[in-house]
C-alpha cells in the first residue's frame, strides 16, 4: 500500500488492499506532505476502507483498477488487525468519500475514528534526520500504538522487551529513545543496535549510507 504523486500537487493517489486504487484530494501541499510520512499510507488506507477522510484530506474517489490510473508496481499487503481495526474491505470501500459521508462514518464508528486520527496525528509529528532509520523506527513504533505526548514526544510500547503499558519515549526527531520500563535509552545508533544486535561500526555504516 503506498501513495503516489499524481500530476495534481494537492493529490495523492493511494493503492488498496485489494489492488484498487483511490485518488485523494488534500486540503493543502502541507498535508500532502504529512500524508507521506512513512506509515500514514498504511493508516490511511485503514481509514478510507472505513470511509473516512484521511487526515487533511477533503475528497477521495470511487475506486478503481490500477491500471486505469498509473502502474502500480509492487505492493504490500498489510492487514488492519495489526493496528487493532478489522479487517480491510467492507462494502464502503466501493463509493467516493465526502465530507458528509465522512461525518456519518464517524458517528458509526467513532472508536475507529479516533483512533486514526491520533495515530496519524502521531506520525505527522516526528521527522528522523535519515529516511531508513526514520521508517524502521516508525514502523516499529507504529507497531507499538503511539500515542503523541506533548509537541516533541511520541509515547509507545516499548519492541526491546515485553511491555503491558507503553514505556518507551521517542522524540520528534527520533535522535534519541528512552524506556522507562527495560531502561534501554540512547542514540539513533543504539536503538538499532538494541533491535538488531549490530555492532556499533555496523549501526553506524547503516546510517551513513
Ligand atoms: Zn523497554
Amino acid at each position: 500500500m503506498a501513495y503516489r504523486r499524481t500530476l495534481a500537487s494537492d493529490a495523492l493517489a493511494l493503492e488498496m488492499p485489494d489492488g484498487t486504487v483511490r485518488q485523494v484530494l488534500f486540503a493543502d501541499e502541507r498535508a500532502v506532505a504529512d500524508a507521506l510520512a512513512p506509515g500514514r499510507q498504511i493508516l490511511d488506507g485503514i481509514a478510507i476502507s472505513w470511509g473516512l477522510l484521511p487526515l487533511g484530506s477533503m475528497f477521495v474517489s470511487k475506486a478503481s483498477r490500477s491500471a486505469e490510473t498509473w502502474d502500480s508496481g509492487s505492493s504490500s499487503r498489510v492487514s488492519g488487525a495489526a493496528f487493532g481495526f478489522a479487517a480491510l474491505g467492507s462494502d464502503v470501500g466501493l463509493y467516493a468519500i465526502h465530507s458528509s459521508s465522512n461525518a456519518e462514518a464517524r458517528r458509526s464508528a467513532p472508536f475507529v475514528a479516533k483512533r486514526y486520527e491520533r495515530l496519524a496525528r502521531a506520525l505527522r509529528s516526528f521527522e528522523g534526520s535519515r529516511r531508513h532509520l526514520r521508517d524502521a523506527l516508525v514502523v516499529d513504533v507504529l507497531k507499538g500504538e503511539p500515542e503523541a505526548c506533548g509537541e516533541d514526544m511520541v509515547r509507545v510500547t516499548c519492541s526491546l522487551h515485553p511491555d503491558p503499558g507503553r514505556g518507551f519515549y521517542l522524540h520528534r526527531h527520533a535522535h534519541h529513545f528512552q524506556c522507562f520500563s527495560c531502561g534501554a535509552c540512547g542514540s539513533e545508533v543504539d536503538w538499532l543496535r538494541a533491535k538488531y544486535g549490530l555492532s556499533r561500526q555496523h549501526a553506524t555504516s547503516i546510517l551513513a549510507g
